[in-house]
C-alpha cells in the first residue's frame, strides 16, 4: 500500500525496519532504546551523532543551537512569543492558511500580534504580495509558516524581511530540500511528517536569540534552559528522538536534501500535471507558483463521486487521501518517504478513475 497521509504520516521503510530489528536490542545494551536512561552513554552518545547528522543534512552553521524539543508545533506557537517577546512587545505574523493563521491566535495573549499580511480574502488561494506586507521594523520577530499543510501552499522562496529574525513553522516541509539556515532566527517543525513521529518538535534557532529575555516563565518553557541543557532539562522523548535519527541517516544514504528536492519536485509536477490535464474532472485552484510540494489538495469535479473515489482508491492500496474537513474533496501528501513509484500509481489510479466516470 502507499500512504498519502497529511501526518502522521509514512515513515521511509527502510527506517521502519531498522527500528523494527533493533526494537529488543539496540545498539548491544540488551533493552529497547525506550527502555535506556537518556542520561546514559549510549542515549548521549546517540543523540549527539543524531545533531552532528542533521547538521550535516541541512548545513546548519554553528551560531545555531539545535533543540529536541516536546508538546508539538503548537505548544511553540505560544512558546516562541514567550521566550522571544518582551511583555508589550509586538511581533508580525504573515497569515497564509490555517497553521500560519493559528500560531497568530495561539501567540496572542503573549505578544502583541499585528497581522502584516493575510491572504485570507483570497481563501488562501495565493500568497500575499511581498510589496503589501506591512512590516514593523520595530517588531520581535517575523512569523511565517513555509507550508500550509492543509490549504496546499508554499513559499518557493525566503521572504526578505529584513534585520527582524524571521520565525518559520517548517512542520510540513522541513528536509524536503536544501535552505539557507542563516535567513531564519527560529525554525520549528513538528517531526510527524518529515521527521518521525509525533511527539517531537526540532528546533533551529539562532544562539543570540536564545540571550534574549522574553517574559518572565518557568525555566521549562525557556528555550535557552534546554540548550544549556542539550534538550535534556527533563526526560525528553527518547524514541521520537531515535526515531528521527534513523530518518536522518536515510537521508544522508539517499543523497542528502538536494536529492530530496528533485524527487520532491518530479512527485508533485507529475501529480499538478495530472489534475490540470484531467480536462476538469479534478482541480487544484491554488495560484501555480506557489503550490505546495508536501500537500495537494485537489476536488473531483462533482462531490458525489468522492465516496466511490475514496473506496476505489483504498481498495487499490492508495490511502489516506481524503481531504481535511476544513476544504473537503481529496488531500494527496507527499512527503519524503513517499517514492515517485507511489505517484505513479496513484496517477494511473486517477486518469483510469477518471475515464470511468468522467
Ligand atoms: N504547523 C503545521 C504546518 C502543521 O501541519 C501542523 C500539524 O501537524 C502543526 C503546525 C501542528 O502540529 P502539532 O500537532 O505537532 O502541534
Amino acid at each position: 500500500v502507499w500512504n498519502f497521509s497529511a501526518g502522521p504520516a509514512a515513515l521511509p521503510l527502510p527506517v521502519l525496519e531498522r527500528a523494527q530489528r533493533e526494537l529488543l536490542d539496540w545498539s548491544g545494551s540488551g533493552a529497547s532504546v525506550m527502555e535506556q536512561s537518556h542520561r546514559g552513554k549510549r542515549f548521549a552518545a546517540m543523540a549527539a551523532q543524531v545533531e552532528a547528522d542533521l547538521r550535516e543534512l541541512m548545513r546548519i552553521p554553528a551560531n545555531y543551537a539545535v533543540l529536541f524539543e516536546q508538546g508539538g508545533a503548537t505548544q511553540h506557537f505560544a512558546q516562541i512569543p514567550m521566550n522571544l517577546a518582551r511583555e508589550g512587545d509586538s511581533a508580525d505574523y504573515i497569515v497564509t492558511g490555517h497553521w500560519s493563521e493559528k500560531a497568530a491566535s495561539e501567540a496572542a495573549p503573549y505578544v502583541r500580534v499585528n497581522v502584516a499580511a493575510t491572504s485570507k480574502a483570497d481563501n488562501y488561494l495565493r500568497m500575499p504580495a511581498r510589496d503589501t506586507w506591512k512590516l514593523d521594523p520595530a517588531a520581535s520577530y517575523v512569523h511565517i509558516a513555509t507550508n500550509e499543510t492543509i490549504h496546499g501552499v508554499e513559499f518557493q522562496d525566503i521572504p526578505d524581511v529584513g534585520d527582524v529574525p524571521l520565525v518559520a513553522d517548517m512542520s510540513s516541509d522541513i528536509l524536503s530540500g536544501p535552505i539557507d539556515i542563516s535567513r531564519f532566527g527560529l525554525i520549528y517543525a513538528g517531526a510527524q511528517k518529515n521527521i518521525g513521529p509525533s511527539g517531537l518538535v526540532l528546533m533551529i534557532v539562532r544562539r543570540d536569540l536564545l540571550e534574549r529575555q522574553g517574559r518572565p516563565m518557568a525555566k521549562i518553557f525557556r528555550y535557552a534552559e534546554h540548550a544549556a541543557h542539550d534538550s535534556m532539562l527533563n526526560t525528553p522523548n527518547t524514541w521520537g528522538w531515535y526515531l528521527a535519527g534513523l530518518t536522518f541517516q536515510w537521508l544522508k544514504e539517499n543523497g542528502g536534501l538536494e536529492a530530496m528536492a528533485e524527487r520532491n519536485r518530479a512527485k508533485a509536477t507529475l501529480l499538478y500535471d495530472t489534475i490540470d490535464g484531467s480536462g476538469g474532472f479534478y482541480r487544484n485552484p491554488i495560484d501555480p507558483p506557489v503550490r505546495s510540494r508536501m500537500n495537494l489538495p485537489f476536488t473531483l469535479h462533482d462531490s458525489a463521486l468522492d465516496a466511490s473515489f475514496l473506496q476505489e482508491s483504498e481498495a487499490a492500496g492508495l490511502l489516506a487521501l481524503k481531504g481535511h474537513k476544513a476544504l473537503g474533496g481529496m488531500r494527496a501528501s507527499l512527503y519524503n518517504a513517499v517514492p515517485l513509484e507511489a505517484v505513479q500509481v496513484l496517477v494511473a489510479f486517477m486518469r483510469d478513475f477518471a475515464r470511468r466516470h468522467g
